[in-house]
């Protein structure tokens, strides 16, 4: 049985309750876990308080140490923790694989930010006084996080909160215990001072209710779905606080495109990991005079594309997360007829030893239907024939979401047009919605995200505060705004 991880100690939950988390391509138990209350979330967020203060006091240098043997460790582990995301996510192998380099990827990329961490000096309007800007750590730091890249999402997280002195209070999604008590262990072997991160397992109503609202958190950095992010923002308080949410990505294709390439990146970015990608493409919009002809190349590989358990090779697409994801994808089948869009392919479950959804296509469809307005968080896409360019803007804009978006086209000029005008924190040209590199900033507008980007330079400032420091060094009072020439 799996325990928390509490001030450097794995303990039981002092609820004495445990959970257990399922294997979606099998529905087979792969453990029980501690389901933690809020008495272990005081107990979590204590011990980070004490533990924070020692580690802001080391030298960045120092942390960064540590996060390059997180790196290594990572590196060596690879392929058991990217075939555990696999048995426990679904998503399948090379991409388990996948989520795995993206946090070897960021604790390389942020360890390196242990020399930098930069401030500004520039000069003060008077004489004899310096003016700086400096970083310190915003203190305890609630992570909550969710199911789909249950390694690369904590770890982008947490990467950054570590290196800007942080401590940290994690608690993952109850579908994928697993992958992030495999995480907590690496760290541990990194040799992280105890306390500095806790980890707990349980339900967001009591544990992450907890983390969000306790007055020794600092800072809450989720991502997750649109309405939990908005619950607590409403809960928070005076905290800072980082929401990465929902996402309904499109893809326009203007009648220049290159239709092989197209085709590539539609069958990656809407049936890659499922369609359970916030950057998953949910939305084609495509220009009418090739509409159809993108139509039968679509349907030629969506037919070709194996459904199956994720560890085996050859399978091109696995099960969804659990139960419920199965039925929101039918939901929103019958919710797409009712609409009036054309149901093309798919529209079903799979094989019932697992949690399998058909790819499935939807054509005829309006922007403003919920089929391609909603997140649905599967297989399932939508596409809309446009006239023109300034349709096809219109379309893709019409959403309520913004993190990815692209266009294919070989014109610049509607290249450009897309870069300056789609309302989304992501644009690729010729190239899908999906691929983000850890040394970019990653995240969205609109319903997607309150502004916060993390990842890449950015990502330090989500977890640090800047302090303005000001050095008079004349010996005689100086004021600004008055003693100036
Ligand atoms: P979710 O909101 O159901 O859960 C996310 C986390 O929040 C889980 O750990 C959950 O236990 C916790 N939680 C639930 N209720 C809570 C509460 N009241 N207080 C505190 N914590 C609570 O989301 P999910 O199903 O795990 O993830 C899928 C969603 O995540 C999709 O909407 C997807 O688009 C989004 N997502 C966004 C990004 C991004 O970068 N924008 C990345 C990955 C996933």
């Amino acid at each position: 049985m799996h325990k928390i991880y509490i001030d450097g100690s794995w303990v039981n939950s002092s609820s004495g309750k445990t959970f257990e988390s399922f294997n979606p391509a099998t529905k087979k138990s792969i453990g029980t876990f501690q389901q933690g209350n809020a008495a272990d979330a005081r107990h979590a967020i204590d011990a980070a308080y004490d533990a924070q203060k020692k580690w802001a006091g080391m030298p960045a240098p120092s942390r960064a140490r540590i996060l390059f043997n997180i790196r290594d460790l990572l590196t060596k582990d690879k392929e058991r923790l990217g075939r555990l995301v696999t048995t426990e996510m679904g998503k399948i192998l090379p991409e388990g694989l996948g989520d795995v380099q993206e946090a070897i990827d960021i604790f390389e990329y942020m360890a390196g930010e242990g020399r930098r961490l930069f401030g500004h000096t520039v000069p003060s309007e008077l004489p004899d006084k310096f003016a700086m800007t400096t970083r310190l750590p915003i203190g305890v730091v609630s992570v909550i996080t969710p199911w789909n890249f249950p390694i690369a999402v904590p770890a982008w997280k947490m990467a950054a909160a570590l290196i800007c002195g942080n401590g940290i209070v994690w608690k993952p999604s109850s579908d994928t215990p697993l992958c992030a008590v495999e995480l907590v262990k690496i760290f541990e072997k990194a040799g992280m001072p105890k306390g500095v991160v806790n980890l707990l397992t349980g339900p967001g109503s009591s544990v992450g209710d907890e983390l969000v609202r306790n007055r020794a958190v600092s800072g809450i950095s989720f991502t997750g779905h649109r309405d939990t992010g908005e619950d607590i923002l409403r809960k928070a308080g005076v905290k800072r606080v980082g929401l990465e949410l929902g996402g309904k990505n499109g893809i326009i294709v203007m009648d220049d495109a290159d239709l092989g390439l197209v085709v590539d990146g539609i069958i990656w970015g809407a049936y890659g990991t499922s369609g359970q990608r916030c950057t998953a493409a949910s939305r084609v919009i495509a220009h009418e005079k090739i509409a159809g002809k993108l139509e039968k190349l679509l349907l030629a590989r969506i037919a070709k594309i194996k459904i199956g358990d994720g560890l085996q090779k050859g399978t091109d697409m696995g099960p969804l997360i659990n139960e419920g994801a199965v039925r929101k994808c039918e939901k929103y089948i019958d919710i797409g007829k009712k609409e009036g869009a054309k149901l093309v392919c798919g529209g079903k479950k799979g094989s019932a030893s697992g949690h399998f959804f058909l790819p499935t296509l939807f054509t005829g469809a309006a922007p403003d239907m919920r089929i391609a307005q909603e997140e649905i968080f599967g297989p399932v896409l939508s596409m809309i024939a446009v006239k023109n360019m300034d349709k096809a803007i219109e379309a893709i804009n019409s959403v309520d979401y913004g993190l990815s978006s692209s266009i294919y086209t070989k014109d610049m000029k509607n290249a450009f047009r897309a870069i300056c005008e789609i309302e989304a924190g992501l644009t690729y040209v010729n190239s899908s919605t999906i691929g983000s590199e850890a040394h970019l900033p990653f995240g969205g507008v609109k319903g997607t995200g309150n502004g916060v980007r993390e990842a890449g330079i950015t990502g330090i400032e989500e977890f640090s505060s800047i302090k303005t420091v000001y050095f008079d060094y004349s010996g005689r009072l100086q004021r600004a705004q008055i003693d100036t020439d």
